[in-house]
């Protein structure tokens, strides 16, 4: 997403855009990203500053660090930027900007849903699908009553 200035003014200047997902290289062990990176940008100026409010939507492949299943989700991120107009060139490139804020906002724990189950360290089935088969489970609730 690369803006002349000379475009953005007081009235605000809003662009759309698709980067596929592969060229931001911001896949990491337990997720990767997929299909198109949807950028809706505003660009406002405002005195000495170009204000921008961005909104990222992202399809994401990630495998749930509990139960081991490969979910696919989409995100919506909501960023806002803020630069200095002497600061800048003639064009406001938001890219790089942007991709940063995606890898701040990594999950330090990646999961397919946050009440996820997960595996039955006895048997091995994923208990969002099934029962244990052990009786794992059913030990444990009796122990610990
Ligand atoms: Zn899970
Ligand atoms: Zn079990």
């Amino acid at each position: 997403m690369r803006v002349a200035i000379d475009n953005i003014d007081d009235k605000g200047l809003g662009i759309e855009e698709d980067i596929p997902a592969s060229i931001w290289e911001i896949d990491s062990r337990d997720v990767k990203f997929v299909d198109k990176i949807h950028l809706n940008c505003n660009f406002l100026k405002v005195n000495k500053e170009i204000l921008v409010k961005t909104k990222v939507v992202l399809s994401q492949i990630i495998t749930c660090s509990r139960c081991l299943e490969e979910i696919k989700q989409q995100i919506i991120h909501n960023f806002d930027f803020h630069y200095n107009i002497s600061a800048l060139e003639d064009y406001l490139d938001m890219d790089n900007d942007i991709r940063e804020e995606i890898l701040l906002n990594f999950p330090m724990k990646v999961l397919c849903n946050s009440e996820c189950k997960g595996i039955c360290s006895g048997c091995g089935v994923n208990l969002n699908f099934e029962e244990c088969k052990c009786g794992n489970k059913v030990k444990t609730k009796t122990n610990s009553k």
